[in-house]
């Protein structure tokens, strides 16, 4: 928070959390065979909001059983009649829309404007554009024989609860696959809401199924030998776990992993509107954000300049309760994900960074970390190498284009790069020799359906959106 005065706004939408959720198996919520439940917790108040089904190995078998009963009936069904259910789900999250980012904010700390205004727009998309392809898809792919894949196991983070749902479900849908869906531990709610959408939708039961649960739970799935595909979202250490499990056995597999990823600015950009893309690099979403731009390299003869800049800029960020229509930065996840971040900016310090942090009081409940820059900071340095996933931007300078592509792609991952400049020449030779699966010119974290998303490297393979996304979910030529 900061000096600037404004009245508190919160979001008033009502919204109704049941005392307990089941696992939504075969279109029906049913209990746990685990017996098991696990308490969510709203993390920018710390007090308890519901417990959800913890899924053993058990749940996973009738989960994957009701998915392979639904596959031969939903790849079937007409491109035009599957096409039908896509849309209707798509309008009915228009509808639902407010309801399910109160929801999301609640479980997750998010902001409730990034929520209602960047996520939920974004995920009606994603199922309108899959929509759009169930009948298009031989001319993704012309001339080639395509079936679906079959069965899949999709495992997701707790950053973006409901967009990573609908990047995994929307084209596995589009495609004639079934889905068993596990959403992570902290941020189960918005799955299971959809769950009734899909429910109220006429979606054939057994078509997509929720499995709610934590690592073992994810084990069990993505083991499960009656998957034809796996799709894991999540930290590149349980990818590379993942891609052990199923080595050799000819399951399909996509990991969308971390990353640290380069932001660069060049001297001959519009500065103002780079002070406000490397604010939404590094803050959107508290920083938990798998492509942030969480390096950032400043042209040496503006650096002095563009740091006092952006540090201004930071001051005027609003920290606090996520379910405020002012806020900027909300709670971060999770006690362990606060504390990981705070062992991260201690180390930066203790490794001889110079820290910089917006002022202002936190709230005294909930897990909340203010906004910060390190300067002076090494390549070597581990804040400049390891993945904080929180709101803390390395600064670090360049002096030539060629210094500034060493220097970007001196990293294990691959995920995202940022590049400002006015001259058109010298932005398409970075985006050409930056190692990073997606390149904003001129922007940064900006997302659409229709154009894929995926890493290199330690970021994993494969795509997500667009039309190589679709490769995913489909068998072409028999493979
Ligand atoms: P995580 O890997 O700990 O957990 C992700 C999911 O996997 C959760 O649902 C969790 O319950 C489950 N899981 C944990 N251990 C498992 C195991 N051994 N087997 C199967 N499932 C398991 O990651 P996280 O902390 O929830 O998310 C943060 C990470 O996700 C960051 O590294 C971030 O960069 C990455 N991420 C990547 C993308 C992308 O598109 N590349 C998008 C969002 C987040």
């Amino acid at each position: 928070m900061t000096d600037i005065e404004y009245a508190p706004a919160p979001e008033t939408v009502p919204v109704e959390i049941a005392a307990r959720y089941g696992l939504f198996i075969d279109g029906h919520f049913v209990a746990p065979r685990s017996g098991k439940y696990r308490v969510t917790t709203n993390p920018a108040t710390e007090q308890p909001l519901t417990e959800v089904a913890e899924a053993n190995a058990k749940d996973v078998d009738l989960a994957v059983a009701s998915a392979r009963k639904a596959l031969k009936p939903w790849m079937k069904l007409s491109a035009s009649a599957r096409a039908q259910f896509l849309f209707r789900i798509a309008r009915r999250i228009q509808e639902r829309s407010r309801e399910l980012a109160v929801l999301e904010t609640l479980d997750s700390g998010k902001p409730i404007k990034e929520s209602r205004d960047d996520d939920l727009p974004l995920v009606a998309q994603h199922f309108f554009h899959h929509a759009g392809w169930c009948d298009k898809l031989a001319y993704a792919f012309p001339g080639a024989k395509l079936e679906p894949v079959g069965v899949c196991g999709q495992v997701i983070p707790w950053n973006f609860p409901l967009l990573m749902l609908a990047w995994k479900i929307a084209p596995a849908l589009a495609c004639g696959n079934t889905v068993v869906l596990k959403p992570a531990e902290t941020t189960p709610l918005t799955a299971l809401r959809l769950a009734e959408i899909f429910d109220e939708c006429g979606l054939p039961p057994g078509v997509v199924n929720i499995i709610t649960g934590g690592p073992e739970a994810g084990k069990a799935l993505i083991a499960h030998d009656g998957l034809d595909k796996v799709a894991f979202t999540g930290s590149t250490e349980v990818g590379k776990a993942i891609a052990a499990t199923l080595a050799g056995t000819g399951r399909k597999l996509t990991l969308e992993l971390g990353g640290k990823s380069p932001h660069i600015i060049f001297a001959d950009a519009a500065i103002d509107q780079a002070i406000e893309g490397v604010v939404s690099g590094i803050w959107f979403n508290q920083g938990e954000v798998c492509c942030a731009g969480s390096r950032l390299f400043v042209e040496e003869r503006i650096l002095h300049t563009f740091i006092e800049r952006l540090k201004a800029r930071m001051q005027t960020l609003r920290v606090g309760d996520p379910m405020d229509k002012n806020t900027d930065v909300g709670a971060i996840n999770s006690k362990e994900q606060l504390e990981r971040i705070q062992h991260f900016i201690k180390l930066g310090a203790a490794e001889g960074a110079t820290q910089f942090e917006c002022g202002g009081a936190l709230p005294t409940k909930g897990y909340f970390c203010r906004p910060c820059l390190f300067t002076n900071v090494q390549p070597s340095h581990t804040i400049a190498r390891e993945e904080i996933f929180g709101p803390v931007l390395s600064v670090m300078s360049f002096r030539t284009p060629e210094e500034a592509i060493q220097r970007a792609n001196n990293t294990n991952y691959g995920l995202s790069a940022g590049v400002w400049t006015e001259k058109g020449a010298k932005a398409l030779e970075m985006a050409a020799r930056l190692k990073a699966g997606v390149i904003w010119l001129n922007t940064f974290n900006r997302f659409d359906p229709s154009a894929p998303f995926g890493g290199y490297r330690e970021s994993g393979f494969g795509r997500e959106g667009g039309r190589q996304g679709l490769r995913a979910y489909l068998k072409v030529d028999g493979r």
